[in-house]
């Protein structure tokens, strides 16, 4: 599956990159696997890459108009403070989504990666890198975090007066809000043999590709691999005797995440052939998208004023969305947006106008108790 030519397209040159090291350590095939494929491009993505860029151009909270979104960047922010006074302790030159390469002894490159925040103090021989992860989920924390070590690599590497380095993994939306740990340059550099012994493992043919929920998850050959299919297959027959037992019903339900990227993987790869072409995917054909019309409501409100609507008629066709009354309460009455908010919803209470509708529970993987951890 070896094409070149979109090799040079790709910014990480057909190179292993960091985000991508824990995956390739638990598939070895995977690298080779994937090449030539196209990427998949899943809704939840999407919202991640969004977030990032919001980070990235420190985007002041009230210009998002999303409130999971502010709430992300909000609690981002948050982590950095504190991880700053807590870690490098000072200013430094910061870094931003800049692509660095790992390279051997004769200064060939083997490995990239792009580190979502990177803060250098030179004189105190410090450095603080933070990857953030904005959507839910589980994420190996910073002391087992085998991108965070390979972004330690490549900081390390290039600034060579760096001694400690700092890595934190923030996760805005979940408790606690980051993990940190620190790296010295001893323990980066036997990280950094590691990660070219695998930069040559992985580009062998014969490599092994071993199928795992954390590694074909997000893999682009998850609709093809054999090894993939024969892990979700491998549960489809008794399904029914599995949920009895509480044992396999938590570890089938930990293959979830595979299950339904499987699904959408497949129905991505299918779509783009249809975009392509709408004969290439037999007994399917692409419709036509559906369109959402949006107004802006003080122009909307003035034209329709102008019709002869008055203000009661417009009032049962207003839907009232909480930010934006939030933000209007908070510049009115000088306060801030959380004090806003609670004023806002206390009044609408006393008033019979607030009704709160509960949303499902997400289900949470259970931390192991200190006992049980002793005990592995
Ligand atoms: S789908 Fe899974 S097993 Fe197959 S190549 Fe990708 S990571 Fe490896």
């Amino acid at each position: 599956m070896t094409n070149h030519s979109e090799d040079l397209l790709d910014e990480r040159k057909g190179l292993p990159s960091a985000s991508g090291i824990e995956s390739l350590f638990l598939c070895k095939g995977k690298l080779l696997a994937e090449r030539g494929l196209p990427d998949i491009e899943y809704s939840e993505s999407k919202e991640g890459t969004i977030r990032h860029s919001l980070a990235e151009m420190d985007m002041p909270i009230e210009e998002i108009d999303d409130p999971e979104r502010a709430r992300a960047i909000t609690n981002a922010k948050l982590a950095v403070t504190n991880l700053k006074q807590t870690t490098i302790k000072g200013d430094g030159y910061k870094l931003k989504e800049q692509r660095m390469w790992l390279r051997d002894e004769k200064g060939v490159p083997f490995l990239s990666g792009k580190p979502d925040y990177v803060e250098i103090i030179p004189q105190y021989k410090r450095a603080l890198i933070v990857d953030y992860k904005m959507l839910y989920g589980e994420h190996s924390p910073a002391h087992a975090n085998p991108q965070l070590f390979t972004l330690a690599s490549l900081v390390m590497q290039e600034n060579k007066s760096i001694q400690e380095c700092f890595i934190a993994l923030v996760t805005p939306l979940l408790d606690p809000l980051y993990s940190v740990s620190m790296l010295t340059r001893d323990l980066v550099e036997e990280w950094t043999e590691k990660l070219y012994k695998l930069s040559k493992t992985i580009q062998n043919p014969e490599a092994v590709r071993r199928a795992g929920v954390k590694q074909c998850k997000y893999c682009r050959a998850l609709p093809y691999c054999p090894e993939a299919r024969q892990l979700l297959d491998s549960n489809m027959d008794n399904i029914e005797e599995l949920s009895k037992d509480p044992d396999a019903l938590g570890e089938i339900y930990a293959l979830a995440p595979m299950y339904e990227k499987f699904a959408a993987s497949i129905k991505a790869t299918v779509r783009s052939k249809l975009k392509d072409n709408n004969d290439l995917v037999t007994g399917y054909k692409l419709g036509r998208g559906t369109k959402l019309n949006q107004y802006d409501s003080e122009k909307a409100l003035e034209a329709l004023r102008a019709e002869g609507f008055d203000s009661s008629e417009l009032d049962t066709a207003v839907k009232i969305q909480e930010k934006n009354i939030v933000s209007l309460w908070a510049e009115k009455n000088g306060v801030s947006i959380p004090q806003a908010r609670k004023a806002l919803r206390e009044l609408m209470t006393k008033k019979d106008a607030l009704s709160v509708k509960e949303g499902m529970g997400r289900i949470i993987k259970e931390k192991p108790t200190k006992e049980e951890k002793e005990d592995k």
